[in-house]
């Protein structure tokens, strides 16, 4: 059994001792009935922001707006939010206005899903209006209220399903789903980021299998064109779980079912790093192209495109084909042998004292890098030197 820890139980009692209602709510009471430690802790209350940030000193309001504040307790920060309602959403994503109130039930009918949508007192007692413990034993994602309504208010909510639905290994609750599959197209009213982070969750869990009901339901329409069949992402899950490498998995099934033109062309769009593009642009060029024949090939190539990206294509080339192309590049990775210009024994300034300038330098080092990638044994700063020479100009 998951308890709150110390300063959270001490953020609850110090409201009610002054006659608010507070209540751990959402993720951490979900988490909590599912034995997982929640990420954060969420507390609700009747008290107003105005009345919180006098009760705690040091307190920020992070939200105010929507009655967040977030309280520091021993060093600890909590969001304690204010019971809330919202009206009308004509963005397709934020409520229009959102207005205090002081009843639990209210604040809980506007979350999204019946399993976020539970409240804890701190006695222990669970308030759960919308039947989010059944769910849970069912293990079964539901809007709370009428799904149309829900993601017609708020489209991120379709995404947000298939995240928790991914995240537990739960189903999707036949009408939700058919409503997210109706609703889909209100997708485009979002900001292509918060699509991004979404995708990016279900991407690094262990049931990538969901991102087939993604494309299936047609949340990937804005980013893709979608041809039959839909691509399957099952085994995706089987590459490691660091966002780089499976959004490279992920480009490369979609460009293969023909789906995206370019790794690039999606992710730009997605607004993703340009540190996550380019290592996912150079590892589907380099898995389009004939893989390295030795190790000097993959040396060369290394030095070329980088560690980062090779190493992404050597994991998803042995993830598509069974071949063992990681084990050779973490055999050089170990070796520390030279295939960068920062690890060549000589650098720039070497060669300037023996004649070296402008464009004949840079072609000299990356000679001696060619060299030095072919004979590791090599890599010594008086040899190199030797190689080089006095440049003498002609
Ligand atoms: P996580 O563990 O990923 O943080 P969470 O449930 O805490 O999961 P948050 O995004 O942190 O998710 O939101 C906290 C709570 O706020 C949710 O549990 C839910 O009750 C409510 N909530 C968040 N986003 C929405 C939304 N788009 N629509 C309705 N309710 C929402
Ligand atoms: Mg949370």
């Amino acid at each position: 059994m998951i308890y709150p820890p110390q300063h959270v139980k001490q953020i609850l009692r110090t409201l009610q001792s002054r006659e608010h209602q507070a209540f751990l709510v959402g993720g951490c009471v979900r988490d909590m009935l599912l034995d997982i430690v929640p990420q954060d802790w969420d507390i609700c209350t009747s008290a107003l922001p105005s009345q919180i940030m006098e009760l705690f000193p040091g307190s920020r309001p992070t939200g105010i707006q929507h009655g967040t504040v977030t309280v520091v307790v021993n060093n600890h920060e909590v969001e304690v939010t204010t019971f809330r309602k919202e009206d009308q959403y004509q963005d397709h994503r934020h409520p229009d206005n959102v207005s205090f109130v002081s009843d639990l039930t209210t604040d809980l009918s506007r979350r999204d899903f019946t399993i976020n949508a539970m409240a804890v007192s701190s006695e222990g007692d669970l308030v759960d209006p919308f039947y989010g413990m059944d769910d849970l034993n069912r293990r079964v994602i539901r809007c709370v209220g009428d799904p149309d309504i829900r993601f017609n208010e708020d489209a991120l909510r379709m995404y947000r399903a298939l995240r928790f639905s991914a995240r537990y290994d739960f189903s999707i609750d036949e009408i939700t789903k058919i409503s997210i599959r109706k609703n889909a197209p209100s997708a485009q009213y979002l900001a292509a980021e918060r699509i991004r982070d979404e995708l990016q969750k279900i991407l690094q869990s262990d049931h990538t299998d969901r991102m087939n009901e993604i494309a299936w339901m047609h949340l990937l329409d804005r980013f893709c064109t979608p041809v039959r069949p839909v691509p399957d992402f099952t085994d995706l899950s089987k590459l490691k779980k660091h966002a780089h490498i499976r959004w490279a998995g992920f480009c490369h099934v979609l460009k293969h079912a023909g789906w995206i033109q370019s790794a690039s062309q999606l992710l730009h769009a997605l607004r993703m790093d340009n540190r996550t593009i380019k290592i996912c642009s150079t590892c589907s060029l380099l898995l389009d192209t004939n893989p390295p024949e030795d190790r000097i090939g993959w040396k060369k190539a290394l030095s070329k495109y980088g560690t980062d990206s090779v190493e992404c294509a050597a994991m998803i080339a042995d993830w598509l084909n069974g071949t063992k192309y990681q084990k050779e590049v973490s055999s050089i990775l170990r070796s520390g042998e030279c295939f960068s210009l920062k690890y060549l024994a000589i650098d720039g300034k070497d060669l300037m004292e023996h004649g070296y300038s402008g464009p004949v330098l840079g072609e000299m080092l990356q000679f001696l890098l060619d060299y030095v990638i072919e004979h590791p044994e090599n890599n010594k700063r008086e040899l190199l030197i030797q190689l080089a020479g006095d440049h003498e100009e002609t």
